[in-house]
This record gives structure tokens, sequence and C-alpha cells, in this order.
């Protein structure tokens, strides 16, 4: 064979194993976009690194300033630190159970001065009770907290409080502050898949911050109330936690004390405005515990 068909084999090569590569990518961009369906399996590690350099192929890297970061780049922050979460944590393969938290999350954010970007919740299968929020809008609970809940209200308000920390920003703040004491900030920029495990790490391992626990407090409630749900529902649920003995995951990374509880309990009596709504704990027992 001489030099030209061999160049004509190599680019004839070529171009399969790229089409090869843009396949898989546009694959992976789907379900990527579609966090449940990428959950049914977790994603083994040879597709997360195809997965990067497909992103470099299509030119979708994103390096993102630190100081100055659109929604568009939080939520690219989100899907990234989603993909981490979900191999740590299978989704919980419970169509019902997932529409009941997607939709009282929805209710919420109907009914609330939320932040305009779609919000993602997703309930885990794991024991541990914990409930966390990441950048751009992804909220999970654990089928453990679902089932420490009484009633609806009880699991409205966990979710408003974390819906709050994601209205807060309070993800990209402690991103902002973790990057600058870590002293990586990069005047090119940061890509998202060196953001994203450090939002993983905010989100699930890390103790929160005081002041931003206090903040989606007292926002949180303002969002059950404009939902109509009654606010003492929150201190009810952390008091249950407290006393249900050992430290579930929920208290463990939300420090919680009794003057946490009661600065809640305060803001409520000068807030509330007490009702009934989603206190039943016979609806919550048969729409959630009975199909779990
Ligand atoms: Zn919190």
């Amino acid at each position: 064979m001489n030099s030209s068909k061999w160049l004509k084999k190599f680019q004839l090569l070529y171009l399969s194993f790229f089409i090869a590569l843009l396949l898989v990518s546009l694959s992976n961009s789907a379900s990527a976009r579609h966090p449940e369906s990428l959950a049914k399996s977790a994603q083994p590690p040879s597709e997360v690194v195809a997965f990067d350099i497909l992103d470099a192929v299509e030119g979708a890297v994103q390096y993102i300033q630190i100081s100055n970061i659109s929604d568009e780049q939080e939520i690219a922050i989100g899907e990234q630190t989603n993909q981490q979460v979900l191999s740590q944590y299978p989704l919980y393969n419970n169509s019902p159970i997932q529409e009941y938290v997607r939709n009282l999350g929805q209710e919420l954010i109907n009914n609330s001065d939320s932040r305009d970007i779609p919000f993602i919740f997703q309930v885990l299968a794991s024991d541990e009770v914990n409930a966390f929020a990441t950048p751009g809008g992804f909220v999970y609970v654990t089928t453990g907290l679902l089932k420490t809940a009484e009633n609806r209200a009880q699991l409205a308000s966990v979710t408003a409080h974390e819906i709050a920390h994601i209205n807060e920003k309070h993800g990209i703040k402690g991103l902002k502050q973790a990057v600058a004491a870590r002293g990586i900030a990069n005047t090119v920029g940061l890509d998202t898949s060196t953001l994203a495990p450090i939002a993983y790490q905010l989100a699930v391992d890390l103790p929160r911050s005081r002041s931003f626990e206090y903040e989606a407090d007292s926002t949180g409630l303002e969002i059950m109330q404009q939902a109509g749900y009654p606010p003492e529902a929150f201190a009810n649920f952390l008091a249950k936690l407290e006393s249900g003995g050992g430290t579930p995951e929920f208290l463990r990374t939300h420090p919680t004390s009794d003057n946490r509880i009661e600065a809640i309990s305060q803001k409520t009596e000068v807030d509330g405005v007490s009702n009934n709504k989603g206190q039943d704990s016979t609806e919550y027992r048969n729409n959630v515990l009975a199909l779990m």
C-alpha cells in the first residue's frame, strides 16, 4: 500500500472514532438533562471520562469565573454535582413517591417568591435521615427522612428549608468561600469538573454555616406560609429528630440546638397563621408510607 492509501485508511479510522465519540456524547448529554434516567444505573467511570473528552470536542467545557456566576453556570455546576450525588446515593426506584415529593416541591415553588430556575426534586434511597440542596435548583430528600416525617406539612417544612438555600444561593456562596480558602481561584476561570466535587462536599459532607442555616430557616418558614402550610411543622419535625436518639444526618450537617428550635418557634408565633394544611397523618400514611 502506498502512503496516500495509508493516509485514507487512517482518515477513515479517525472519522469513525470521532463519530463514535460524538454518539456517546449525544446520549450522555441527553441523559444528563434527565437525571432520573441517569440514576437508574450508576455511571461507570469510563463514561465520565468520555463525557469530559466530548465536552472538549463540543467546546462545552465551561470555565467559570467564581466571582461572577450566572444562573446557567450555576445550573451546569448543579448538573455535574447531581451526577456525583446519584453515584453515591441511588435514586429511589418508586415513581409514585418521586411524584409525591416533586408535586410538593413544585407546590412550594409555585406559591412562593422563589428563583426563576427549574427546580428538580429527587428522593434518594438511603436510610440516613437527610435532606440537602446543591447549586442550580437540585433538592434531595432520603427515604429515611420520608419515613421519619409524620405528615405532608413536616416534609414540606424540610423541603421549603432546602428551597430557601437555593433561593439564597448558599451553595454558590459556600463554593466561593471554599475556593478562596483553598487558593485555587484562577484568572482563566475554573471548570465545572473542579467545582462540582467541592459543591458536593459542601452539600453532603460538611457541617453547614450557622448563618446560612438561620437564614434558610427564616426564609423556609416564609415559603411554607406563602404555600399555606402551618410553620410550626418545622419545629415539630426538628424536635422529633432530636428526641429520636442518635444523631440523624440532617442534624449532623444542620447543627441544631434548642436555640435554633426556639428561634423557629418564635418566628412562627409572630408570623404564623396556624392551620391544618398537610397535618393529616392518614393522608401521608396512605400516599407515602404505605407505598414504601
Ligand atoms: Zn440547611
